[in-house]
């Protein structure tokens, strides 16, 4: 099973594409300039349709990725679960540079 956007209703805000941790939707590489969704890759996280302001995006039983390319899909999604949480503990990290040096500096 895999995700569709219905284009009709999209209009490019590109929220799903930046939270997709598959990396499998993509903008530019169509004639028309509209979002739409490789089904190959798509690990049926929901992550999409959650952050789409239009809710045009739906889950289509009918496309289903083969396995190995579903595999893949899921080692994507693995190397973006890491990278998100070594970001967040960067920030973390920088968060608690600044208030320890606030503390210090009295301001
Ligand atoms: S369901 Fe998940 S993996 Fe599939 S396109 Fe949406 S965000 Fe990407
Ligand atoms: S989040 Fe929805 S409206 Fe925005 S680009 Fe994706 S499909 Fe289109």
């Amino acid at each position: 099973m895999a995700y569709v956007i219905d284009q009709s209703r999209c209009i490019n805000c590109s929220w799903c594409r930046r939270e997709c941790p598959t990396d499998t939707i993509h903008y530019f590489d169509q004639e028309v300039r509209k979002h739409k969704i490789d089904p190959q890759y798509c690990i049926d996280c929901d992550i999409c349709a959650r952050v789409c302001p239009m809710d045009c995006i739906s889950h289509e039983p009918a496309v289903v990725p083969d396995a190995q390319s579903l595999a893949a899909g899921k080692m994507r999604a693995r190397a973006w679960a890491r990278d998100r949480r070594q970001l967040k503990l960067g920030i973390r990290a920088y968060a608690e540079s600044q208030v320890l040096k606030i503390a210090r500096n009295g301001s």
